[in-house]
Formats: C-alpha cells, sequence, structure tokens
C-alpha cells in the first residue's frame, strides 16, 4: 500500500494524538512531552522531552512517532531535549483529567505540603489526592509503581491502593 499524501496539520495532529506507551489513555501531547513539531517539505522534525530521562518509554515514543510520521508519507525526525526538562506543569487539564479517571493520581503541582502548624516540616510529605474518593489522606507503599514514573500509594479514607504519577 502505497502512503499517503496529508497535509503539515493533519500530519502534526496525528504525532500529537499518539497515545503514552504506559498511560494509553492520554497523549503525549496532553503529557506535555511534544515540545515542537516543524514540517520542512516532506520531513518532519519532531522534538519532545521525556518526563523521565531514564524513562523507559522514550523508545517506545519515538518509534511510534516514526511510524505515524511514515505512514502519512513523510520523514520522520525525531530529536529528544532533555533540556529545559519536564515538569508536571506542562501536563495539560485535560491530561491530569485523563489521568484521573484512569485511577492514577495526577499530579497537582503543589510540590511539598509544609504542614499548617509552625513546629515540624517534613518535606518528604506530600498531599496527593485519592483518584477514586477524593480523600487527601493517603500514603505512599513504595516509591517506585509499575514503571519508575510511578509511586504505588493507599488511600487511608476507603483503603485502596493507587498509583500516583509523580511530581517533579
Ligand atoms: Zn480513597
Amino acid at each position: 500500500m502505497s502512503a499517503v499524501t496529508v497535509s503539515a496539520h493533519d500530519v502534526e495532529r496525528a504525532v500529537r494524538q499518539i497515545p503514552d506507551p504506559e498511560i494509553p489513555v492520554i497523549s503525549i501531547d496532553d503529557l506535555g512531552i511534544v515540545r515542537d513539531i516543524v514540517v520542512e517539505g516532506d520531513t518532519v522534525h519532531v522534538t519532545i522531552t521525556p518526563t523521565y530521562s531514564g524513562c523507559p518509554a522514550v523508545q517506545a515514543i519515538t518509534d511510534h512517532i516514526g511510524q505515524t510520521v511514515r505512514r502519512c508519507g513523510m520523514v520522520p525526525d525525531v530529536v529528544t531535549t532533555l533540556s529545559p526538562a519536564w515538569t508536571t506543569d506542562w501536563m495539560s487539564d485535560r491530561g491530569r483529567e485523563s489521568l484521573r479517571r484512569f485511577g492514577i493520581a495526577p499530579p497537582d503541582g503543589t510540590g511539598p505540603v509544609r504542614p499548617d502548624g509552625p513546629v515540624v516540616v517534613d518535606l518528604s510529605v506530600r498531599r496527593v489526592t485519592c483518584p477514586t474518593c477524593g480523600s487527601r489522606d493517603t500514603e505512599e507503599l513504595s516509591r517506585f509503581g509499575s514503571t519508575a514514573c510511578k509511586a504505588l500509594r493507599r488511600c487511608r479514607a476507603c483503603r485502596e491502593p493507587f498509583e500516583e504519577f509523580k511530581a517533579i
């Protein structure tokens, strides 16, 4: 089957809609890792910044972008840039909502929470909302969940374990 020539706009849209290999409910665009897409002639330059430099999903994403671009009859040029580093702030509201519905606590961008009292400041304590019942009374079971990008937590209110997409 010969490739179909499509417009630059369609190629860009197809690339942005590629699902994250680890969390298929969220696109790489909503995840905020697509930094730039430039179509030059029949070459599509895509710049991505992975969520974690050691994240094994990077290769899968790169391959998927290459396949998508080639299917559009164009030549892929995927560049990975680590600077500036990806932050959870780049994740779209739609992406956060998708994560929550998928049962993964989205990063809320608050980072470490200081207790209200003036006495002890434990910066390791972060408040993560349970995606099942919405309680903020949750505890971390493991710093690493199914992948290095996620932590395993449990809700003290409904006792449901869940994964947290780690904020960095
Ligand atoms: Zn809960």
